[in-house]
């Protein structure tokens, strides 16, 4: 049995900071697990643990899961998934060959190298984004959480449960992917995949750019409809395309499709800017199509 919510928390925090990184209201999904045995619930334990470090690579977010305090929640295995940054609250140590990663609160003592290869360990500070518990019987025997087995005799279910916070994730993948002057998200909860830049205001490009460029945005939204209510356009015609595209970077919307000096050609090119790899690309509309259409929306 598996039950889970994602739901608005609320915690007595003594020092918020970080924006939302720590705050006093946040979103959480929380999951709690009953298995009929260890077996099946270390099972499950393991294919939470892999979910979550599928969700991070989707999101393309360097994390690493590391062995952890079982704290005030108790049970027997523990793991964290952690963004390594600077401004992260938790300590770990890490094996630079990837075999052993931990909090430091689970060590005794001055742990210093791998226990596998005996590599020095390297230490780091980390964003704590997911928690996993292992917890037997902890609560069950407490709150007779019982079933009934095969020989119909009452036993107690083995639990597990499981965090991860869903603020937190936002904050921290903008912490650990940004650069000092532009915004980075990951693709998939980017709120806008895209920014339409038309020409500048009284600019010889002006009219057949602005339509052009239209065109592009209606046959996309026809050809990948996903993108239509993730695609944003940037009006501000007063300014020039460089001062928009500054601003888009900034913003961080991973694509900005805009409509420059060479949208006169025949056919007309427009610049594709990809903005979590500076890469700038001339294509046709049909060429900005395909591009887009590799872009990954949930
Ligand atoms: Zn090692």
């Amino acid at each position: 049995l598996r039950l889970y919510q994602v739901t608005r928390k609320f915690r007595d925090e003594p020092k918020p900071r970080f924006g939302l990184l720590r705050s006093r209201e946040f979103y959480m999904k929380d999951m709690y697990t009953f298995d009929t045995c260890e077996k099946a619930a270390r099972h499950t334990y393991e294919q939470v643990c892999d979910a979550y470090c599928s969700l991070f690579t989707r999101l393309g977010l360097p994390f690493v899961k590391v062995q952890a305090a079982t704290g005030s929640i108790g049970g027997t295995t523990s793991h964290e998934f952690q963004l390594p940054a600077d401004i992260g609250e938790d300590r770990l140590v890490l094996c630079p060959q990837g075999h052993f990663a931990a909090n430091v609160e689970t060590l005794n003592g001055g742990q210093t190298s791998c226990p596998t290869c005996g590599e020095k360990l390297t230490e780091t500070k980390g964003i704590e984004v997911g928690h996993t518990f292992y917890l037997g019987t902890k609560y069950s025997s407490v709150a007779n959480a019982v079933f009934s087995s095969a020989e119909n005799k009452p036993q107690l279910a083995e639990m597990g449960c499981y965090g991860l916070g869903v603020t937190r994730i936002l904050a921290a993948s903008i912490e650990v992917l940004s650069t000092e002057d532009s915004i980075r998200w990951p693709s998939l909860i980017a709120p806008f995949q895209l920014c339409f830049i038309p020409p500048k205001r009284g600019s010889k490009e002006e009219e057949e750019g602005a339509a052009l460029l239209e065109r592009v945005y209606d046959d996309l939204a026809e050809a990948l409809p996903h993108l239509a209510g993730d695609s944003v356009l940037d009006d501000r015609t007063q300014l020039t395309i460089g001062k928009r595209l500054k601003d888009a970077n900034r913003l961080g919307y991973p694509y900005v499709v805009v409509a420059g000096k060479r949208v006169c050609e025949d056919p007309p090119v427009f610049e594709v800017w990809n903005q979590n790899t500076g890469e700038v690309l001339y294509v046709t509309k049909e060429g900005v199509i395909e591009l887009l259409s590799k872009v990954q929306v949930p």
